[in-house]
């Protein structure tokens, strides 16, 4: 029988066990063996690998974080790494395998790819920072989490007459700060693609709380900057009260939306049959409501899109 290994790595996201379970119980109903492999490409190394059944991914459709669990490791990034992998698999008769992770994840599964091993990617990543999708996976619950943590914000500062500055996660990828930001109707969003002028906004901020304002939100994505620091310089440029507010790993964890589970499972679904035509040394993402397929080599010479038209609309909102 045919067997498929599967893994989580980098950063965990919500959806990715949802994924799991779609290929699991897919692959299981097409004839195929899955093998799960613990802490990604750690795991890899250390050969922790198991059979998994229809049962062992019950009860875990609707829980954040990954059941395999997520690891890095600085051994698989080496050659000697990547080929003791593929020999790995290779002795416990995988020659397929699925990796849900982000950009790092996809380079170490297309270098597997060069080793003779049929490999998939899905974007396991909340920073909706992978090209050719429209989202990653954990995304749309983040931004969930982000806009729930932005409407507690908003009531002490109301109370306070406070500017909350907020740092959302995104290192390269300003996604989280602009779709939260829109969502919760912010005044302001820092992110790493665009310029900003600090004195502007403290300005604008400043001629908002003149006219009755009582509260101002501040969205920065983590590539942009720090709360701590932009929160004092605001002060310093208005001379309005100001508190920051870095919302860290929670950004990461609560039970996926319905889009997240919805999507992750079509995915599932959609990698198995790639794996039934012999199509593989791709990543799965979803494109106009569709879920679509790119070979790594083009994902990864592929534009990191800017929307820049989205961020045009909350200029346009503000
Ligand atoms: P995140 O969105 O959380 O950053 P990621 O998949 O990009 O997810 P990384 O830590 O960059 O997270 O990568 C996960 C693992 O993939 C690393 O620990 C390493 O083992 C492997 N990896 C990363 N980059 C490469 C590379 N260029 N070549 C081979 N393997 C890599």
């Amino acid at each position: 029988m045919k067997k498929i290994g599967i893994l989580t790595s980098g950063g965990d996201s919500q959806g990715m066990n949802s994924a799991i379970r779609a290929v699991v119980r897919t692959g299981i109903a097409r004839g195929f063996e899955i093998i799960g492999i613990k802490r990604g490409y750690k795991g890899l190394m250390e050969k922790e690998f198991s059979k998994l059944t229809s049962r062992d991914v019950g009860d875990i459709l609707y829980r954040g974080g990954t059941f395999l669990q997520s690891a890095r490791s600085e051994e698989f990034r080496t050659k000697e790494g990547q080929k003791k992998g593929a020999y790995n698999l290779k002795e416990a008769g995988i020659d397929t395998l699925i990796v849900i992770g982000g950009d790092g994840s996809y380079r170490g599964a297309a270098e597997l790819q060069k080793l003779g091993i049929k490999t998939y990617g899905m974007p396991g990543t909340i920073d909706n920072d992978i090209p050719l999708t429209d989202y990653t996976i954990g995304f749309d619950t983040t931004l969930n989490v982000v806009m729930d943590a932005i409407g507690n914000l908003r009531d002490t500062m109301s109370s306070h007459e406070r500017v909350s500055v907020i740092e959302v996660m995104g290192r390269s990828s300003g996604d989280i700060a602009i779709h939260a930001g829109i969502a919760s109707g912010v005044d302001a969003i820092l992110v790493p693609e665009l310029p900003w002028d600090l004195k502007d906004i403290s300005r604008k901020l400043k001629e908002g709380f003149d006219q009755g304002k009582t509260h101002s939100i501040v969205v920065v994505a983590e590539g942009a900057g720090k709360a701590e620091e932009i929160a004092p310089l605001i002060h310093e440029y208005c001379g309005l009260d100001t508190r920051p507010t870095v919302l860290g790993h929670i950004q990461r964890g609560g039970t996926p939306s319905a889009f997240d589970r919805v999507f992750t499972s079509q995915m599932g679904h959609k990698v198995i049959e790639l794996i039934e035509n012999d199509i593989h040394g791709v990543a799965l993402g979803i494109e106009k409501n569709e879920i679509t397929y790119h070979s790594f080599e083009d994902i990864f010479t592929a534009d990191t899109e800017l929307k820049a038209d989205l961020y045009q609309i909350f200029k346009d909102l503000i």
